[in-house]
């Protein structure tokens, strides 16, 4: 286990904000998480486990403990014909993780390439794009409980995944449970899921194997989003709203080309980087904060932003939209403070 007091969280955190920790530790195996979950200092400080950072805003110092798992490792549980099972250490590398599936013909992860953070994010966030989420392959996820120090394992339908959503985000049990390991289950039969975004123009011509939609997705993604490494910033900021029919169709009256995306009879699904550019927001500054010129979901740290500028401009986008559509906006990103 690593302690480290008074540490800088720059290099954990995606907005590149340079905050400081009270304490930041890091766990190596579920026994150091054990004994971490059994000390009485430790459990009467303000804590924050935390991946790699790239879908968090730190408002200021934190002033308790961060934690960070640094359990690693890629197991095969079992496998049959047609698909593998994966135990996965939270610590590894998202991208790492995919692109090792890729390598071995397992199919299912394939359009999440390129997603910024930790295979333990994953489950937790429930991690989606191009028409696939995380939950989509997910068979379990192995935690232990900060209010008991047990361990637990939940089944796919325990986690209670829906779109950017799971257990482990509802508000009676967030940051209660500290996840180890997640178990995906591949195909050795993959089927693709094409139809969302570019994907389909892009491979035009081309033959479609687990690599070539790798390439593709990871060559649309570089082409839409700043590079955090270069330009700080989160992925998208907001959520995309959900709005209940009656309102879409009023809405659609007067601009007809809001996007529209089913979801049930009833209710329907916005794009909220459309409406935010309906705003006029794209370019917008404050402080060293700027919504993105390409791309108005995505908010980045221009010049030396500080977590409250990027709160504030997140507030303004907020009221901006609220005001011309009647439409709430929830951020994505979550705030640490
Ligand atoms: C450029 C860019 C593009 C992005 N594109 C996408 C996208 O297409 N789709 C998408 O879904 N997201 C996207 N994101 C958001 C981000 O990549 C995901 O939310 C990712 O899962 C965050 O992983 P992380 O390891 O950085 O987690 P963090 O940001 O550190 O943490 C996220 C949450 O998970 C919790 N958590 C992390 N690890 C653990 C653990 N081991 N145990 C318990 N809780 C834990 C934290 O407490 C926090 O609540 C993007 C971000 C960026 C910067």
């Amino acid at each position: 286990m690593r302690i480290y007091e008074n540490y800088s969280l720059l290099k954990h955190n995606t907005f590149n904000l340079d905050i400081k920790t009270r304490w930041f530790v890091e766990y190596e195996s579920e026994g150091d998480l054990q004994k971490l979950l059994k000390d009485e200092y430790f459990l009467s400080q303000p804590s924050c486990h935390i991946g790699r950072g790239s879908n968090l805003l730190f408002l200021s110092d934190f002033y308790g403990v961060i934690i960070h798992s640094a359990i690693k490792g890629i197991e095969v549980l079992n496998e049959d014909e047609t698909h593998i099972r994966l135990k996965i250490g939270a610590a590894e590398i998202w991208d790492s993780f995919v692109e090792y599936c890729v390598e071995n013909r397992w199919g299912g992860v394939e359009n999440l390439s390129f997603i910024p953070g930790e295979v333990g994010s994953s489950a937790y966030q429930n991690i989606g794009a191009y028409g696939v989420e995380a939950s989509d392959c997910i068979s379990e996820v192995h935690t232990y409980s900060l209010k008991t120090g047990e361990k637990r394992i939940f089944s796919n339908e325990e986690c209670n995944y829906s779109y950017r959503h799971s257990f482990f985000k509802m508000q009676e049990n967030k940051g209660l449970y500290y996840i180890t390991h997640v178990v995906y289950q591949l195909s050795k039969q993959p089927e693709f899921k094409l139809n969302y975004g570019d994907i389909k123009s892009y491979l035009e011509g081309k033959e479609i194997n687990l690599q070539t939609v790798r390439k593709a997705i990871i060559s649309i993604r570089e082409s839409k989003l700043p590079n955090p490494e270069i330009l700080g910033n989160a992925g998208s900021f907001f959520i995309n709203p959900y709005l209940c029919i009656v309102h879409y169709e009023s809405l659609k009256k007067q601009y007809p080309n809001i996007p529209y995306y089913p979801v049930n009879e009833k209710v329907v699904k916005t794009s909220a980087a459309w409406l935010i550019d309906r705003c006029g927001l794209k370019g917008k500054t404050l402080g060293g904060a700027a919504v993105h010129e390409k791309q108005p979901l995505v908010i980045v740290n221009k010049k030396n932003a500080t977590g409250k500028d990027i709160a504030l401009l997140a507030e303004e986008i907020r009221k901006a939209v609220y005001e011309k559509f009647k439409i709430e906006l929830q951020s994505e990103v979550i705030y640490i403070q």
